[in-house]
């Protein structure tokens, strides 16, 4: 499998070199906004320590990470008042991987409404404000 790469784009979320509209965290965790969000309320959840995917991930990191993606997407759907919640992972480009950071999609979705095409920038003020609403509705 190929190395974990510390120069992707979730690894200087982590460290703080890019900024990230951030939701939540904890000691294991850390919870951010898309910036191509898909549905309103889009959320990615990753690891702290660093793992490409499922493929490598221990089972304690997928595990903490589970339980953080229950808790967003818990308060994602009571924040958008949404029918439901899709969520996502992929792993390696073949899998339709783009960023080698294990992270899971949180997408509230509404009942007939389709997801918007990947790779449309997301209008950052909205993206704030989608955040605020999650916030709030953390337990
Ligand atoms: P995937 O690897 O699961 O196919 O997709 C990576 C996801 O990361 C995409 O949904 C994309 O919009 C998102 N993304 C890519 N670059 C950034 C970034 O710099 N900041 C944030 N917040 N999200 C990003």
């Amino acid at each position: 499998m190929t190395a974990y790469d510390t120069e992707n784009i979730f690894a200087k979320i982590l460290r703080g070199e890019i900024p990230a509209t951030r939701v939540y965290e904890d000691d294991e965790t850390l919870a951010f906004m898309d910036i191509m969000p898909r549905t309103d309320g889009h959320l990615l959840v990753i690891p702290k320590t660093p793992c490409r995917n499922v493929l490598d991930a221990t089972p304690e990191q997928l595990a903490s990470v589970i339980a953080t993606v229950q808790k967003l997407a818990r308060a994602a759907k009571t924040a958008f008042d949404a029918g439901g919640v899709t969520i996502q992972q992929f792993n390696e480009a073949a899998g339709g991987q783009e960023v080698f950071h294990l992270h899971f999609h949180v997408l509230p979705r509404q009942d007939g409404v389709s997801m918007r095409p990947p790779g449309q920038m997301g209008d950052f003020d909205e993206i704030a404000a989608h955040a605020e609403k999650i916030r709030a509705a953390l337990d």
